[in-house]
């Protein structure tokens, strides 16, 4: 396309100077126009050398060099004006005898061009279906022997890794496992959590394998013409299968291989065939075929179960976000190359940093060395990572936000609730940090902070949990007996938990210890839109008061303990007043 520019830009900076030629060159300076009267006295004066006669353009050129241009009537002769052309050399020229060529050219010059640009217009669109004939080509990326994630490079993940390194020794050693009769995974599926890895573990294979490894994203396979999806994945396959052993890698695989027939959701019959084809391809395997197929999602549970089905994806390795030691490991591979402080204790940052997923600690280790350097520090210090974990646990602060000082008072009474009910109720998390500074959207926070890694959660820490979130408004309403918007957030938090405890944790007598398995993300509403049909609208009916009764419930409570401790509340909202933030050390003399 860039090429055909050039060209268009060429041809017409050649009419232009053809124009330029035409028009601007035949004006000879030093030629003068004058009137005939005046060429007829030069005539008669001798002055003249010679003159030419072109139709009814007359030069005449003096003695001295200079010429004189005038016109007359076409048909006149030269004697009609009182010319004596034997004084004089007269030449006459056929004046179109000059203009020929232009006058081809400007015949021509248009069916040339014409011409070429249906030239163009014939090879573009040529090239168009080139490219659409390609579309069934996969856009698979191939990585042969490029040795640059190992699995020294993933941090944790111990389980995960020893199921991979399996698949490795596979492929390079077949024999061993075939002497025995066991066959080779087709499949390994790789799931969790955004971050958590999964990518950078299936590098490390195709750094560690020593195999062909072919990657591509799912969302590749779907392009705007349908057919193209299920064409490439023919394709993929067919490339790996001539370079076996390889490993495929698909990663997102959930964008092809959501449950089919979920109707909405944007399935169009693409997505369908495609994921029909992957199944197909990946059944055609001969037994000895040494292709692997390595795929890696986010959303388990939302993929076709003859995905997992033995014989398909049947090895699933779950990634899930690293523990204490994990999140250690990581942060030591991620501040390698990065200049810290000696006395940095990595440790106690990875203890405090749960539920940041790998990326989350890569990005951590990033921030702090980004703000130690806007501080023009040559080191990254403990003060930079504590700054990093704020901003990305709560989002950027707005010291710039301009709130009125009523709005200030009523952030600060909202925020000292929140923080005294967590500190009095016995299930919360210890409160780390309280402030008044706009973080992202919030116009203040509560900071509260597990103090180790917890994998089960009982219903008292849930309805606590609830408690704590309505406490902010319930102190707006306590103390200015008004309420404002800024408690939404809150409100909608603690929603989902009371939903989650009814619907999915059967913690609910009235409802039973019936999962009624929602899934609340929109992409997912059709198969919601589904399930509620299985469920009677009574017991809609239900799950809606039990909603209501957790929440209120929960008000009361909350209610009960702000009133008990009042002088607590105000002795916090008072500190918030005139230090915008407090540390929980502070908080926790405040109220002790
Ligand atoms: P996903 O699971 O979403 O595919 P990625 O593999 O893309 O996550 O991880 C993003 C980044 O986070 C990686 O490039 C890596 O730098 C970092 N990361 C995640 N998990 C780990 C880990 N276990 N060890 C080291 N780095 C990690
Ligand atoms: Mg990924
Ligand atoms: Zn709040």
């Amino acid at each position: 396309m860039k090429s055909n520019k050039n060209i268009i830009y060429f041809i017409i900076g050649l009419i232009f100077i053809m124009l330029f030629y035409q028009y601007f060159l035949p004006f000879d300076t030093k030629i003068k126009s004058t009137t005939l009267s005046e060429v007829a006295t030069q005539i008669k004066e001798g002055k003249v050398e010679k003159i030419q006669v072109e139709g009814s353009k007359i030069i005449a050129e003096l003695k001295d060099g200079t010429k004189l241009e005038t016109y007359k009537e076409s048909s006149a002769n030269l004697s009609d004006y009182g010319i004596d052309i034997n004084n004089v050399a007269v030449s006459v020229n056929d004046p179109n005898k000059g203009a020929l060529w232009l006058n081809l050219l400007s015949i021509f010059l248009p069916v040339i061009l014409i011409g070429f640009f249906l030239f163009m217009i014939l090879k573009s669109s040529q090239g168009a279906n080139m490219r659409a004939m390609s579309f069934g080509k996969s856009t698979a990326r191939l990585f042969r022997g490029v040795k640059k994630v190992t699995f020294k490079d993933v941090a944790g993940a111990k389980e995960s890794k020893e199921e991979l390194i399996e698949v490795v020794q596979f492929l390079k050693n077949p024999e061993k496992f075939k002497a025995i009769g066991a066959e080779i995974p087709k499949g390994v599926l790789l799931a969790g959590p955004p971050g958590t890895g999964k990518t950078l573990l299936a590098k490390a294979v195709a750094g560690e394998a020593g195999v062909p490894f072919f990657s591509i994203s799912a969302s590749e396979f779907v392009e705007m013409f349908v057919g193209v999806g299920a064409a490439r994945v023919r394709d993929l396959f067919l490339k790996a299968k001539k370079n076996a052993p390889a490993i495929l890698f698909i990663d997102e695989l959930d964008a092809v291989g959501r449950q089919r027939g979920t109707g909405l959701g944007g399935s169009h019959d693409e997505r369908e065939q495609t994921l029909n084809q992957i199944l197909v391809e990946m059944d055609g395997f001969e037994t000895d075929e040494k292709v692997i197929v390595i795929a890696s999602t986010n959303r388990p549970d939302v993929l076709d179960p003859a995905l997992l089905r033995p014989g398909r994806f049947d090895r699933r390795v779950m990634m899930g976000l690293p523990d204490k030691n994990d999140r250690l490991e990581i942060l030591k591979i991620h501040t390698q190359n990065k200049k810290m402080k000696k006395n940095i204790n990595l440790d106690h940052i990875a203890a405090v940093t749960i539920g940041f997923s790998g990326a989350d600690l890569r990005n951590l280790a990033n921030e702090a060395a980004i703000c130690a350097a806007r501080n023009n520090k040559t080191t990254i210090d403990n003060l930079d990572f504590n700054h990093a974990i704020e901003k990305i646990a709560l989002g950027p602060e707005r010291k710039s936000r301009v709130i009125t000082e009523k709005e200030r008072k009523i952030t600060a009474y909202h925020e000292a609730g929140h923080a005294v009910v967590s500190h009095y109720l016995e299930n919360t998390d210890d409160v780390h940090k309280i402030s008044i500074i706009s973080r992202g959207m919030a116009m203040g926070y509560t900071w509260t902070r597990p103090i180790e890694d917890k994998y089960l959660h009982s219903e008292e820490k849930f309805k606590d949990e609830i408690c704590a979130l309505l406490a902010g408004r319930v102190t707006e309403e306590m103390v200015f007996k008004s309420v404002s918007t800024g408690a939404s957030n809150d409100l909608r938090e603690a929603t989902k938990i009371a939903k989650n405890m009814v619907t999915i944790y059967g913690m609910s007598e009235k409802i039973g210890l019936v999962s009624l398995g929602e899934r609340d993300e929109m992409v997912f509403l059709g198969r919601e839109l589904a399930e509620h049909k299985i469920h009677s609208e009574k017991v809609a009916g239900i799950v809606d008061a039990e909603i209501s009764r957790i929440i209120s419930d929960a008000k009361k409570r909350s209610l009960l303990i702000l009133k008990k401790n009042l002088k607590s509340l105000k002795k916090v909202a008072e500190a918030l007043l005139k230090h915008e933030t407090l540390e929980g050390s502070e908080f926790a003399k405040l109220v002790s």
